[in-house]
């Protein structure tokens, strides 16, 4: 059997086990998926573990997205952006991947978003806004971040081609003119708020907010009145897995089947 699995702590409610054993189900594979919830000390262990024992590939959730760089050899994507969130096991030595970066664009062009020369405004400079603002501006876009913590965007801005840093009270002028918008905060989790405020958003947009807990956000439910474009949080889930899965197999993944399994947990 081909064992793949998930490194984080907690896991308990990650939604990959079942996204993952879709695929396996729909391929007639002999594979599972399990989750994993190491000591952070023991972190290179638990890597060094898994390829002993024959793992075939790890995601990496928080809190190790970041401290897993040290015990893996990085893709580019992954170097550039700092985390990782796939490890693959193919290989003399275990190589690390970020594929929230590449669900996040596979994303946008499932639902036929024009990325290249587009004008994008990010929302979040955390983890997840990080590996977004990279896969936006490789894509072609220009990229206009803002944060609540203004200097966390002017930072990152720096690193990210084509980027510029902002404060949240930019928001008003940076949507003006912006074909995409994509929330990458925390805002809206649980919750019943939106990190932008809805008279900034209009017909012309594209509004792909991150957060599927819930899935119809508040941003999400303003950018509709507003007759904008949406596509929720499970789009990006799906296509890190979907990533994930055809980097480990080398087979193009059964993206419907890993949806439907996605969906009817989060719907
Ligand atoms: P993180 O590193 O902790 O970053 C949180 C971000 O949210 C920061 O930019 C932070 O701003 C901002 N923020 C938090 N509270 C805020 C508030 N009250 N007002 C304005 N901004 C606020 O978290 P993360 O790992 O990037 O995750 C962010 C969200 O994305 C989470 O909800 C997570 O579940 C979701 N996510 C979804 C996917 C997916 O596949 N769909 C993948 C990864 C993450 P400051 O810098 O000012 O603190």
């Amino acid at each position: 059997m081909q064992v793949y699995g998930l490194l984080g702590n907690p896991v308990g409610h990650s939604l990959s086990p079942r996204i993952h054993q879709a695929a396996y189900r729909e391929f007639g594979m002999d594979a599972c998926y399990a989750t994993f919830e190491p000591e952070p000390a023991d972190l290179e262990a638990a890597i060094e573990g898994a390829r002993a024992l024959g793992i075939r590939g790890l995601n990496v959730t928080i809190p190790f997205k970041r401290d897993a760089i040290s015990f893996v050899e990085l893709d580019e994507l992954a170097d550039r952006i700092g985390a990782v969130n796939t490890i693959d096991f193919d290989g003399d030595r275990p190589t690390g991947h970020n594929t929230d970066a590449i669900g996040a664009r596979r994303a946008l062009e499932h639902h036929d978003v024009t990325l290249d020369g587009a004008r994008a405004v990010l929302v979040g400079a955390g983890g997840a806004g990080r590996a977004i603002a990279f896969a936006l501006s490789d894509a072609g876009a220009t990229v206009n971040i803002a944060n609540r913590t203004e200097s966390r965007a002017r930072n990152l801005a720096t690193e990210v081609p084509n980027a510029t840093g902002h404060g949240l009270s930019d928001l008003t002028d940076l949507l003006t003119n912006a074909e995409v918008l994509v929330n990458a905060t925390s805002v809206g989790m649980d919750e019943d708020d939106s990190p932008v405020p809805a008279e900034t958003l209009h017909r012309d947009l594209t509004v792909m907010d991150i957060v599927y807990h819930p899935l119809r956000t508040r941003l999400l439910r303003d950018a509709a009145d507003r007759d904008a474009t949406t596509i929720d949080g499970g789009w990006m889930l799906l296509y890190q897995a979907v990533a994930a899965f055809e980097r480990w197999t080398g087979q193009e993944a059964p993206v419907d089947a890993m949806n439907d399994a996605l969906r009817a947990e989060i719907e």
